[in-house]
């Protein structure tokens, strides 16, 4: 399997690893991605993104939630998240996961979860929730749960995928809707997805042009691909497109310097704020989409940190280590 993609997808998606991660907090990297692992420090830098013109959606990180108890305590955090975001009165809304909050116990549980957190974020202030999507199966879920909660909800929002196939169906019945779009972090059989980069970029540029043009609630574009976003900014200027229903997003860490350049440059820009102890599949998920990303594994290597960091994640991340070495070549 080699450094690739899927041997850290594998890596992701490892219960035990996630465990013991959680047990020695944020090591081998991850404090670079992950804003706080609690409330306060977690607003802390959603203000100075704020001072630099940037939104923040937050994200309670968390995975392989299989009992009601744990699913219920993820639920209480993103509940005392929306109050603090709200009591700061910092520029922030939310992202949530539906298998964090109980999606694979029991969907109706979920449902009234979900249902729940947009009662608490609609009374604080008509905060938007987005639902993020995940592998097929459970994004499949997350179109059913919108399309229960959005003729009484105004204040959520879904991903679209763009290495799915049906992503332009998507994009064509949910107009009214705040979407974001990406490209899609997990990996996807062939019978429903494109799985090569070219095919994938290539339907990504074709539904944001689509969402675009058609849309009639906020649009956000969220990638680290300055490829796509000099096209996005060209396709705005060329159809002269009202900048107020479009955002672009990236993640908390990666490529900070353009983020500001961004949101400097008249566009609204929001970071996706992960925050909590359960740091290990978000990660994971990191690494495999962009193996150079191990240069923030690199920087925490050579800290005494590493060696705490090795304990954590076992003998399959132990094997990081070598990297030091392949990056001393
Ligand atoms: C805010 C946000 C929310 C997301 N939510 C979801 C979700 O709900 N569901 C889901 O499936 N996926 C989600 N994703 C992940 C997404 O699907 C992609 O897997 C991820 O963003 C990687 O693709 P990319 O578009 O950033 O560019 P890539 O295809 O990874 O990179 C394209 C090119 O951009 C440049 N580049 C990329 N990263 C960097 C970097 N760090 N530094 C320098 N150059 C770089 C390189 O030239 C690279 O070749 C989200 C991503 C973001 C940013």
């Amino acid at each position: 399997m080699g450094l690739s993609r899927d041997f850290f997808i594998a890596l992701s998606e490892n219960a035990t690893l996630n465990e013991a991660a959680k047990k020695y907090g944020l090591a081998l990297g991850a404090n670079k991605v992950v804003a706080g692992t609690d409330v306060e420090t977690t607003i802390e830098s959603i203000r100075a993104l704020n001072a630099q013109n940037i939104s923040a959606t937050v994200d309670n990180l968390g995975e392989f939630v299989f009992s009601k108890e744990e699913a219920t305590a993820a639920k209480n955090n993103i509940l005392t998240m929306i109050q603090a975001l709200y009591d700061a009165g910092v520029d922030a809304h939310m992202s949530i996961k539906l298998t964090q909050i109980g999606l694979d116990v029991d969907p109706e549980f979920c449902y009234e979860n979900v249902r729940e957190i947009l009662l608490k974020a609609h009374e604080c202030g008509n905060m938007h929730i987005n639902m993020d999507t995940e592998d097929y199966n459970h994004t499949v879920q997350t179109f059913e749960m919108l399309d229960r909660l959005k003729g009484e909800f105004k204040n959520v929002g879904t991903v679209i995928q763009a290495y799915l196939f049906r992503a332009t169906e998507e994009i064509e019945k949910y107009k009214d809707v705040r979407l974001r779009l990406v490209k899609g972090a997990y990996k996807e059989d062939a019978s429903v997805a494109y799985q090569s980069k070219e095919d994938i970029d290539a339907n990504y540029i074709k539904i944001i042009e689509q969402r675009l043009l058609n849309a009639k609630a906020m649009t956000s574009i969220a990638t680290h691909d300055h490829n796509i976003i000099d096209h996005v900014k060209k396709f705005i200027a060329q159809h002269n497109l009202n900048k107020d229903l479009i955002e672009f997003q990236m993640l908390y860490g990666f490529r900070s310097e353009l983020q500001v350049e961004i949101a400097n440059s008249g566009y609204n820009f929001c970071t996706y704020v992960p925050y909590g102890e359960d740091w290990y599949g978000y990660f994971m998920r990191r690494l495999a989409e962009r193996p150079q990303n191990l240069q923030l594994v690199y920087k925490s290597i050579v800290t005494p940190e590493v060696e705490r960091g090795a304990i954590v994640a076992g003998s399959a991340l132990a094997g990081l280590v070598v990297l030091r070495k392949l990056f001393k070549k």
